[in-house]
C-alpha cells in the first residue's frame, strides 16, 4: 500500500514537472520544474538561467528576521517559507535570521574570486542563482546552527512546506558539497516529503526520477 501510494505521488510529482518544465533552454537535469531544478557542479545553469518572480524579503509582511534589507527569493519560495516560520513562531520557535537567498551569477563570480579554499560555487552551478534557496541562523546561534533549537524545529518540519536540508552529513559524495546544516532548498512538498522518506538527496531524487520516466 505505502509502496503504491508512493508510486502515485512520484507520478504525479512527474506529470507535473514535466508539463510545467520549459521547453527551450532547459537546463541538464533529468527532472526539471519550477522547483524541482536540479543545480551542482556537473549540471550548471544555462548562461542565459533567469529566476522566477524575485520579492526582496524586507518589503514583505515576514514571520522570521532578516540579516540585511536587500535579500531576494522566488515568490514561491518566500511564501511556503513564510508559511513555515509562522508555523515555527506558532510553537514558540522564534529567533530565525534569513542571512543568504538570490544571488545573480555575477554576484556568485564575485563570491567565487573571493573564496579562499574549496568554500564557494563555480557561478552558474550555485542554487542561490535560483531564487529557491536560503541560508539561515538563529539570533543566539554563537557559530553553530546545529546546536540550536532552530535547527532542530526546521530540520524536523522543513519538508512538510516543501523544504529540504539540501546538503545533510554523510551524503557529501554523492552532492559534492560539505555539510550546511543552513542551507534549505525548495522542491515542493511532493518532491519534499519523498526526499525524506528515502533519505535521498535532490541528486539521488532526480537519478531514480529520471529512471521511473
Ligand atoms: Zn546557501
Amino acid at each position: 500500500m505505502k509502496k503504491a501510494l508512493f508510486a502515485l505521488v512520484l507520478i504525479l510529482a512527474l506529470s507535473a514537472a514535466v508539463l510545467l518544465a520549459p521547453r527551450a533552454g532547459t537546463p541538464a537535469a533529468p527532472v526539471s520544474g519550477p522547483a524541482v531544478l536540479l543545480v551542482n557542479a556537473a549540471h550548471p545553469l544555462p548562461e542565459d538561467f533567469t529566476p522566477g518572480e524575485l520579492v526582496n524579503l524586507y518589503e514583505q509582511k515576514r514571520h522570521f528576521l532578516l540579516a540585511s534589507s536587500g535579500i531576494q527569493l522566488e515568490r514561491e519560495t518566500f511564501e511556503a517559507a513564510n508559511r513555515m516560520f509562522l508555523q515555527a513562531e506558532n510553537e514558540d520557535m522564534n529567533g530565525f535570521i534569513v542571512t543568504s537567498g538570490y544571488r545573480s551569477r555575477e554576484r556568485q563570480a564575485e563570491l567565487y574570486a573571493q573564496a579562499e579554499g574549496n568554500t564557494a560555487q563555480l557561478p552558474g552551478c550555485s542554487e542561490h542563482e535560483t531564487g529557491l534557496a536560503f541560508d539561515v541562523t538563529a539570533r543566539y546561534d554563537h557559530g553553530t546552527f546545529e546546536d540550536t533549537p532552530q535547527f532542530t524545529w526546521l530540520s524536523a518540519h522543513c519538508w512538510e512546506y516543501g523544504f529540504i536540508l539540501r546538503y545533510p552529513k554523510g551524503k557529501e559524495a554523492v552532492t559534492g558539497i560539505d555539510y550546511e546544516p543552513w542551507h534549505y532548498r525548495y522542491v515542493g512538498e511532493a518532491a519534499a516529503r519523498i526526499i525524506r522518506e528515502q533519505g535521498w538527496t535532490l541528486e539521488e531524487y532526480c537519478a531514480q526520477a529520471a529512471q521511473g520516466i
